[in-house]
């Protein structure tokens, strides 16, 4: 297996994306990123269509006022600063550009909740507006300048999706944070992600939830954050001055959920293999490509064969492409298709021809270390391709359980998580609920020296435990008494 941090360079060498050196900071994708990256989020948007939501498109200059109302209250909490991602939009002649300098009234920092709840705020007055203008889909596309220690990977242009809905009740706002977390695993299920699902603490720098449900993508280094749903209740909606008036006329402060998923990067950080990626057929932008290999007389013959293939297949809604390439050593041509992860590859040549047969490689399956070689008749062609893609889904399915099985691994004492985290795992273990026994997890001091003596302090976080699965099996780790979750520790990286 490759080393997860690969596949960034990789994505660059197999054409998904681009730096531009006059760009500062920033990352291209190109035209075959893009599609991927469309592919993904249309599959976002259907589900969630379904489910009563709609796309909207917001500014990304914000009011200052909206800005400073939502770092104010981060402050309150323990959340990490907006600040040192902001830029403000100053304006004018010299003499404006200082005041606004000075007391800037835009900003540009395209977080979710600093564009939807100011329109809600304006925008919302009777129960039935819940329904009409609270269900927002927002695709983000944050340019995120870099700060910290995370200077390489944040300082992208992160591609995700949010989802923003009001509720009349703080249930009704739960059981939809429920519901989005399943939509989302549906769709990461059938990406093959591989995936820990956790509900994470609230002490955890997230002052404006009351429930926060993760989703951790599975890397070679730890686990970094892939989907959340939360329930906000009112925290933000009511020093937002978000309104209505029930049934009864009633003046109502609304219940707030929210959610948010990335999978571009995640997609592609997973799947990476020895020789590049598999990219699933179903977000591939080829997913069948044909090379001729074309010598001499027959030429013509074959080219011709070749383009009725391709116009079968295109008819049939398969994304197919022709590899034209004639000049170049059939090793440099079949690379190419390798690395970026197309997953059929149909060679023809003279042999092929004479015998009206195909020779097939399909990007997943290896025999002695290179792809296997299937020779199948001109007629099967189709329904080899469709009983391909039910081939595909079985096996990476099967990979990801297997990542899945291998990255997370059951202790039972505090003192080999450590060891696991630095692998680069996640360790799972039994914990009984209370926050004072993952306090105790992080370190405790010597009364005396104030020195930390014991505990997990730099090696990894606290990620939660599984909201689906209960035990009363074995003891928590920390105290020894009867648990009630599994939960999960690793160290938290970004993708
Ligand atoms: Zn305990």
């Amino acid at each position: 297996m490759r080393q997860y941090h690969d596949w960034f360079d990789t994505a660059i060498k197999a054409g998904f994306l681009n730096i531009d050196k006059g760009i500062k900071d920033g990352i291209i994708l190109t035209p075959q990123g893009v599609f991927i990256n469309r592919h993904l989020k249309d599959s976002v948007i259907a589900a969630f269509s379904n489910a009563g939501y709609r796309e909207w498109e917001f500014p990304s200059r914000i009011a200052k006022s909206s800005l400073d109302l939502i770092s104010s209250l981060m402050e309150k909490g323990k959340g990490t600063n907006f600040d040192e991602r902001i830029h403000y939009i100053i304006k004018g002649d010299l003499e404006t550009r200082i005041s606004q300098a000075e007391n800037p009234t835009e900003a540009l920092r395209p977080s979710g909740e600093s564009q939807v709840l100011p329109f809600w705020s304006e925008n919302i007055q009777s129960y039935r507006d819940l329904y009409d203008l609270g269900k927002i889909l927002l695709p983000q596309k944050v340019f995120r300048v870099p700060f910290g220690k995370h200077k390489t990977l944040t300082q992208f242009e992160r591609v995700s999706i949010e989802g923003y809905s009001l509720h009349q009740t703080d249930e009704h706002s739960t059981s939809e944070m429920f519901r989005n977390i399943e939509i989302l695993r549906s769709i990461i299920d059938r990406l093959s992600i591989p995936y820990v699902y956790v509900e994470a603490p609230v002490w955890d720098r997230n002052p404006f939830n009351d429930r926060i449900l993760n989703l951790r993508v599975i890397a070679d280094r730890g686990t970094g954050l892939l989907a959340s749903s939360y329930n906000q209740g009112r925290n933000l909606s009511e020093p937002f001055g978000i309104k209505y008036r029930d049934s009864e006329n009633e003046v109502c402060t609304p219940c707030i959920s929210t959610f948010g998923v990335g999978l571009f990067y995640q997609l592609l950080a997973t799947h990476l293999f020895e020789d590049g990626f598999i990219i699933p057929p179903e977000v591939s932008p080829t997913q069948v490509i044909i090379i001729p290999i074309v010598t001499g007389e027959e030429n013509r013959c074959l080219l011709e064969y070749v383009r009725n293939i391709e116009q079968e297949l295109s008819d049939k809604n398969i994304r197919v492409s022709i590899d034209k390439e004639y000049k170049q050593r059939l090793t440099k041509r079949r690379e190419k298709y390798e690395l970026s992860g197309v997953p059929i590859r149909v060679e023809i040549g003279k042999q092929e021809l004479e015998q009206h047969n195909l020779a097939i490689y399909k990007r997943w399956v290896y025999e002695k270390g290179q792809l296997r070689k299937d020779i199948i008749s001109r007629t099967e062609l189709m329904e080899h391709i469709l009983s391909s893609w039910i081939e595909y889904d079985a096996w990476s399915r099967a990979v990801t359980k297997q990542k899945e099985n291998q990255n997370v691994q059951l202790t039972h004492s505090i003192s080999d998580i450590a060891p696991l985290i630095t692998q680069g795992k996640v360790a799972k273990f039994y914990y009984c609920g209370n926050g004072e026994c993952i306090q105790r997890m992080y370190g405790e001091r010597d009364n005396l020296t104030g020195e930390m003596i014991s505990g997990l302090v730099g090696i990894g976080n606290f990620l939660g435990w599984n909201p689906e699965k209960e035990t009363w099996e074995e003891t928590c780790i920390a105290c020894g008494t009867k648990p009630t979750k599994v939960a999960y520790w690793s160290r938290r990286v970004s993708i």
